[in-house]
Parts: C-alpha cells; sequence; structure tokens
C-alpha cells in the first residue's frame, strides 16, 4: 500500500513539475518587457535634478515644493514660463503649445512637471499634461458624451444610479490632463462651487434617503480648502443614510504634498472614506506618491485607482499590469479601467475596445486577482458605467456551460 502511494505521489509530483515550468515560461516575456518599463521609484534621480532645476528657475526652497499651496500658485501654463524652464524646447514647439492652450486651456503643477521628459514626445507623463496639436483636429469626440447635463437634478449633482451620487464641487485641478473627461467645465478660471449650490446638493440628499454612497469629485475634490472640506464631510457625515463617503482626487498623482497632517486629521474624522485616484503609469508611482498614500491609509481612508486606457500612454498590457502590481506596493487597489470617452480634443487617446479586451485578457489569470480591475465602458447619455470582459462564457444552455480559461483552454462546466 505504502509503496503504491509513494509511486502515485512521484507521478502526481512529476506531473506538478512540468506543469510549474509551464507556468515560468508563460511570464518570461513580461518580465523581459517588464525591464523596460520604469517607474518613478526609480526615476527618482532623474526626478530630483529636474525639481533642483525647477526651484532654482522659480527661486524657491524645497519647504516651498512642500507646501501645495506653493505648488498650485507656481502652476507653470504660459508659453513664456515653459520656454524659460526649458530652453531645449524650440520657439515652435512653445508656440504651438500656447496656440492650443487657447482652445484647451493647460496647467501642470512643478510636481507633475517634475516626472516629466519634457523633450520626449512619447513620454507618458508629457503626453498627460503638455498640449499637442492632434487635440485640435478631433472630427469625432463631444463635449458632453456622458450627459452629464440631463442628470443634474440639483446644483451641482450627477445623478445616474438609484443609490449614489456625484457632488461636484470644483473644476480646480492641480494638472490639467490632456485626456480630461470634463475639459467642458475648465473654462478659463477656477472656481469652486458656490456654497448656497453646496447647501442646495446637501439638501437634496437629506431629502433621498435611498442614497447611501455620495461621491465627492470636480475637478479634483481635494483642491476645496480644509475649512470647505471639513464643513463638506461633517455634514454628510451627519446624514443618516449617508453610509459611505468617496472623494475622487488625482493630487496623489499630482500634488501628492496636498496629503498633509492636516487634511488627515480632517479625513479621519469621518469615517468610512473611501478615495479613488487616477494613476496611468508606473513612471507616476514615486516615493512621494508612496509617502500620500500612506498618510491617507493611517487614517483610515481606503485607496482605489480609476486608470484610464489612453492610446500611448498605458494601452500596452504590460504597462497596465506593471501599473497595477505597482499599485498594489503601494496599497492603492485597482478598481476600474475606464475606456477614454469619446471627448472633443482626445480622440488621439482613444484606444478601441479590441485592444481593452487584450490588456484585460493579460491579467486574469496572469497575475494577482488583486490587479485586476473591471473594465468599464461609459454608456452614452449617462446609460452608465457597463463592464466588458474577454468571452470567459463561451455558451450557457440549462445545466452546461462551456468555459474558456485564462489560457484559452474550452472546458466544459456542469450544475446540476
Ligand atoms: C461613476 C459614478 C458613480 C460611482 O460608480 P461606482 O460604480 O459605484 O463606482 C456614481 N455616480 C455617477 C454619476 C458616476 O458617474
Amino acid at each position: 500500500m505504502a509503496v503504491q502511494l509513494y509511486g502515485e505521489l512521484d507521478t502526481n509530483r512529476q506531473f506538478s513539475l512540468r506543469r510549474a515550468s509551464e507556468l515560468k515560461q508563460k511570464i518570461v516575456p513580461y518580465l523581459e518587457k517588464c525591464l523596460t518599463i520604469p517607474t518613478g521609484f526609480l526615476n527618482a534621480a532623474l526626478i530630483q535634478k529636474r525639481r533642483e532645476h525647477i526651484l532654482n528657475y522659480f527661486n524657491a526652497t524645497l519647504q516651498d515644493w512642500e507646501d501645495w499651496h506653493w505648488q498650485l500658485k507656481h502652476r507653470v501654463q504660459s508659453a513664456n514660463d515653459l520656454k524659460a524652464l526649458f530652453p531645449q524646447l524650440s520657439a515652435e514647439q512653445c508656440a504651438e503649445v500656447e496656440h492650443i492652450g487657447r482652445s484647451f486651456r493647460w496647467a501642470i503643477s512643478p510636481y507633475y512637471l517634475s516626472l516629466m521628459d519634457i523633450t520626449e514626445p512619447s513620454d507618458p507623463i508629457r503626453l498627460q499634461g503638455l498640449p499637442s496639436l492632434a487635440e485640435l483636429s478631433d472630427d469625432f469626440g463631444e463635449e458632453d458624451p456622458m450627459g452629464e447635463a440631463l442628470t443634474n437634478p440639483a446644483p451641482c449633482i450627477t445623478r445616474r444610479y438609484p443609490d449614489r451620487l456625484i457632488i461636484n464641487v470644483t473644476n480646480m485641478c492641480a494638472m490639467y490632463c490632456r485626456h480630461c473627461q470634463r475639459r467642458r467645465n475648465i473654462g478659463e478660471t477656477d472656481l469652486h462651487a458656490k456654497m448656497t449650490d453646496l447647501k442646495t446638493a446637501l439638501d437634496y440628499i437629506r431629502a433621498n434617503p435611498e442614497i447611501r454612497d455620495v461621491l465627492v469629485t470636480g475637478g479634483d475634490a481635494l483642491l476645496l480648502n480644509d475649512h470647505t472640506l471639513d464643513w463638506l464631510l461633517s455634514e454628510l457625515h451627519s446624514i443618516p443614510h449617508v453610509e459611505i463617503k468617496r472623494l475622487g482626487t488625482r493630487v496623489p498623482v499630482t500634488l501628492p504634498m496636498r496629503i498633509n497632517d492636516h487634511l488627515c486629521s480632517i479625513l479621519a474624522k469621518y469615517p468610512p472614506i473611501y478615495i479613488n485616484t487616477q494613476f496611468n503609469h508606473p513612471q507616476e508611482i514615486t516615493e512621494d506618491a508612496k509617502k500620500a498614500a500612506d498618510k491617507l491609509i493611517a487614517s483610515g481612508v481606503v485607496l482605489g485607482n480609476q486608470a484610464v486606457l489612453l492610446k500611448g500612454i498605458n494601452h500596452q498590457p504590460e504597462i497596465m499590469k506593471k501599473l497595477n502590481q505597482e499599485l498594489l506596493k503601494i496599497r492603492i487597489r485597482p478598481y476600474y479601467i475606464f475606456h477614454a470617452k469619446n471627448v472633443k480634443g482626445t480622440r488621439h487617446f482613444v484606444p478601441s475596445i479590441k485592444e481593452g479586451l487584450e490588456v484585460m485578457k493579460h491579467l486574469r489569470g496572469y497575475t494577482s486577482g488583486l490587479a485586476v480591475p473591471t473594465y468599464i465602458i461609459n454608456a452614452p447619455n449617462g446609460g452608465g458605467k457597463t463592464p466588458i470582459l474577454p468571452q470567459y462564457l463561451v455558451s450557457l444552455k440549462e445545466n452546461q456551460a462551456l468555459l474558456k480559461t485564462w489560457e484559452d483552454k474550452l472546458v466544459q462546466y456542469e450544475t446540476p
């Protein structure tokens, strides 16, 4: 009996070893590609050099750099600043930026600028921050493809779902993403919502007890000042049917110094708070971003990421996989990957759905389930978030399913 068991174990072990070596082979191409994808951590020395250069230009100190108000006040948003900061850029390039800026506003925080290789047109940070001529030749996109104007039952509110809604509190951001879905709201100037409008929005929430989840966004929710934020969160906190509060913000990526002790002491008062941010490329994951995440987590905030799938930035499966893995290392859980919307001026960023599915196909099974967010297409005109999955269920009849595994193996599955 014992001898037989050993024999069985032997063949099982041999079988397992063969399978393990097959699995090991599967990851080799990714590991090779991975070496060529830099992260913010790997770029630390470069980033520091750029920071010194920018500080020199503004005649400022490291202490200034760590002050989010200083960062906002010194956002680079004119061709003159750009030219003076980066003499490597040609006069033509700067004129181009100025020209595009007349149609679509731009501004970049010094911090985000320090992550950027300004002379490299394919740099994923530059693509997100610096205007490009392609923005002016978009004959496909619309101003408001989500029809937010038509799902606005009260000032500042977008309601598209039964139990939750958005409050838009500002149009201001630390950096105006070139792929912004709400660029129609950016306008010429920074505007926070009027106090009277916020009060009316809160009245709407109070009057509708089925609203259990309120998402504060913008713009960037964390560009509200501490005082207003404290007030708004305490108001929401005092509404018994509001079970959770969420903040939509890109500051962990574009202005991590905003996550300071004072802000964290406010956030800590109103649990549960969920923050979804938007990292789109591993190069955005820096020591500063990690510090911001650590502080938020220490204040009891739960962190998630909503990446936007962007052509030329992260539409390659290896980059998206690396991004999600790097996010987990700083305790940010990948939540959604959004298919870029058809917003006027962003056509050059919009990938095909096929490319999106390819990205998803390379995640499930190949890496931790924690690193696999849901891929979402926003249905036009406020139809809502619609999940898109590669075909894992090939057919389903009564109690017979035909499944396709992550390795494309077809298997029959039967239920009683
Ligand atoms: C995205 C969104 C939400 C939140 O959706 P979840 O899938 O719950 O994250 C809520 N309201 C509006 C209007 C939205 O666009």
